[in-house]
């Protein structure tokens, strides 16, 4: 299961931490002020995924990598055009003399276009980068792939989509048959669309295809993460083609509809297209995040409640 929890307080950047249930490993969203997340929690980031580098979202950095370094394990950090570049030059602004080259490795995964992903790796104590493979998706571990949209904001904006794996279950009650391991033998063919092979069950056997009505495909939980982007047809067309049915989407809603003109000009979204986006995309549940800091709790409310109307209008 998939457990997000937004780590910024009212009036503070975002940031927003992926927990995975029966999984030390989390995932981090964004690197802006976040005064709820902990060292421990830092400390077991294993990827982060930043959406654009506009100082808001990016600004903490120096606080992640600052309790990451000395774990000696892989970071993956994934991200928008020149992300390596960016976070090359934080990391060369320090001295790193007394750290050696196995302290940490941080793998960077730059998203050049939907089909094209540079993986970089950096190294301390010189942090130079070192590209070593171009690929054509971006992330996917035992728990979950990721899946992406780039966004227009006046620069890439990477909007996040978290999919946990399908898992398959067994219809034990419809079975006749003793259990034993064709079970697993019978779902990992079923995984792998192997309709051809066989099985053996208590000395008969059986056509795999013959059996697939035995077993139910659970589709795995979506979570998306939706951060900054103009209120635009183009991006709508784009967050439909991967956000449609998710579980929870947070989304950007910056500025309350009074204020639209400016979000139309900063290139931001305001309360009722980010909740309109949200119910055209039929997704089961929907957040609001990530507010101008100028906006008072009252402001935040009336945001609240112009995009929740959006999104739950008949
Ligand atoms: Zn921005
Ligand atoms: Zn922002």
């Amino acid at each position: 299961m998939i457990q997000p929890e937004i780590k910024s307080l009212l009036r503070e950047d975002i940031s927003i931490l992926i927990k995975i249930a029966n999984s030390g490993k989390h995932y981090l969203c964004d690197c802006g002020e976040a005064s709820l997340l902990t060292v421990k929690e830092v400390q077991s980031v294993s990827a982060v995924f930043i959406s654009h580098t506009h100082i808001d979202h990016f600004s903490n950095f120096d606080g992640i990598f600052r309790h990451q370094i000395g774990s000696r394990e892989r970071v993956v950090i994934c991200g928008p055009k020149n992300i390596h570049h960016q976070i090359e030059s934080r990391l060369k602004s320090y001295t790193w003399n007394l750290i050696d080259e196995k302290a940490i490795e941080y793998e960077i995964r730059e998203i050049v276009s939907p089909e094209e992903i540079n993986v970089y790796i950096l190294r301390p104590p010189h942090w130079n980068l070192e590209l070593v493979k171009t690929q054509n998706f971006l992330f996917e571990d035992e728990q979950v792939k990721v899946e992406f949209a780039i966004l227009d904001h006046k620069t890439d904006s990477i909007a996040y989509l978290f999919r946990e794996k399908d898992s398959i279950t067994f219809h034990e009650e419809a079975s006749g048959f003793k259990k034993g391991k064709w079970i697993s033998e019978l779902k990992t063919a079923f995984e792998n669309n192997d309709e051809d092979k066989e099985i053996e069950i208590e000395t008969t056997v059986y056509k795999v295809s013959d059996l697939f009505y035995l077993l139910k495909r659970n589709q795995g939980y979506r979570l998306g993460v939706i951060m900054d982007h103009a209120a635009i047809e183009e991006n709508y067309e784009k967050i439909k083609a991967v956000f449609s049915e998710a579980n929870l989407v947070y989304i950007e809603s910056f500025y309350k509809d009074s204020d639209q003109e400016l979000a139309k000009l900063n290139y931001h979204s305001f309360a009722s297209a980010s909740g309109k986006i949200m119910k055209d995309c039929q997704v089961k549940e929907a957040v609001p995040i990530h507010f101008s800091r100028r906006y008072t709790e009252t402001d935040v409310i009336e945001v609240e409640t112009a995009f929740y109307k959006a999104f739950r209008e008949n």
